[in-house]
């Protein structure tokens, strides 16, 4: 933990909430002491002056995050791994992730769970962890092999909710869990979200009426919104209770589909659905042991299936703008505050207020440049 109290100086702060002028912020034992304007600031507090026209705002949280820096979670299920993958993606921003993890086998899900409860509050930034599968539709499978696909075990509730102090957050389809596993899980704090689903309206309105609170990559790998088979997309557009999990780079979702969904009463929240290429230098990577490459900006299987994406939140955000037409301001919240609350966290996280763990960015407004992060206090520039 950072003892230190010391103030930054930003012509501009995003606090979560609204644009600030000419403030500064006051952090001690790693956490935000206080926003005051800049004239009040006294002498005898260490200050850091952000350069002329830069910008501070929250850091970026990112609830799906399979790889970055050349790891890929799934074949490195450690802690190693784990803080790879996250300062990798700190250099963009992301001051807070859940490690992801594929459909795999159950050795690979206890491996990760186990290495997830060792990096919680020792690896900066990771928050618990995403299971993306394996309870997933074999007819929306994606990437995911959907042989690894398969009912609940007992097993598989307890390491669920065995990590209490985590966040936990599940991808399942609701068709394919037992009906009050959803409720189960929601009962114990685990966020539940459906994705790679064939869910109907219906079935997805009783999901949410047993806790289901989130959409992964909302459009994607779940059935089609169409005239008399609304579906997920369709119950996840009207619910104010869900957040929607949005992959805006421009490939995986076309921009209006995009501006449907800020549209409808759910929540956005940004997610970068994140491969190992993402902050690495390798064009090329394996999943369950077959090659993905990095072409035009796309992670792809050999036979062209995307295979999450090469994007990284600061592009995310950037892209947010460029193509979707939001304000930057929102674009922000998008990234940090949403999920925040998503995760149930919105009082610790995703706000530049007294009290919150000091988690920001420093960066030019014009291009969604990282110049540098704070997690928990803790400085690294970009
Ligand atoms: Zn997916």
């Amino acid at each position: 933990m950072n003892a230190k109290r010391f103030a930054i100086v930003a012509d501009t702060v995003f606090d979560g909430t609204a644009v600030r002028r000419d403030c500064a912020v006051l952090v001690a034992d790693g956490r935000i002491e206080a926003v005051v304007a800049r004239g009040e600031l006294t002498a005898d507090v260490e200050t850091r002056v952000l350069d002329q026209g830069g910008w501070l705002a929250p850091g970026f949280i990112d609830v799906q995050v399979n790889g970055g820096g050349d790891v890929l979670f799934n074949n490195e299920p450690t802690i190693d791994g784990i803080a790879n993958i996250a300062a990798a993606h700190r250099r963009f921003g992301t001051t807070s992730l859940l490690p992801t993890l594929i459909t795999d086998t159950d050795d690979k899900m206890q491996a990760a769970r186990d290495a997830v409860a060792a990096a919680v509050g020792k690896v900066p930034g990771v928050l618990g962890v995403h299971f993306e599968g394996p309870f997933l539709s074999p007819d929306k499978s994606g990437v995911h092999d959907p042989m690894s696909m398969r009912v609940v075990e007992p097993w598989h509730r307890e390491l669920l909710t065995s990590l209490p102090d985590a966040a936990v957050l599940v991808t399942l389809a609701p068709e394919r869990v037992p009906p009050g596993f959803i409720r189960a899980l929601a009962e114990k704090g685990v966020r539940v979200a459906l994705g790679h689903s064939m869910a109907t309206y219906d079935e997805t309105k009783a999901a949410i009426a047993e806790g289901l609170t989130g959409f992964t990559h909302l459009f994607n790998a779940m059935r089609p919104l169409s005239a008399r088979d609304p579906g997920p997309i369709g119950a996840a557009l009207e619910s104010p209770s869900c957040w929607v999990g949005l992959i805006v780079d421009g490939v995986h979702v076309a921009p209006p589909m995009l501006r449907l969904a800020l549209r409808g009463a759910a929540s956005p929240m940004l997610v970068t659905d994140a491969m190992p290429s993402v902050g690495g230098a390798k064009e090329r990577f394996s999943l369950y042991g077959r090659e993905i490459a990095v072409r035009e900006g796309r992670c792809v299987t050999a036979g062209g299936t995307l295979a999450g994406s090469n994007m990284d939140m600061a592009s995310a955000v950037r892209n947010c703008v460029a193509l979707l037409n939001v304000p930057l301001q929102d674009a922000l919240r998008f990234a940090s505050r949403s999920p925040a609350e998503f995760l149930g966290l919105g009082d610790t996280l995703g706000r530049i207020a007294p009290g919150y763990r000091a988690d920001m960015i420093a960066f030019d407004p014009r291009d969604v440049r990282v110049l540098g992060t704070w997690v928990s206090g803790n400085y690294a520039a970009a």
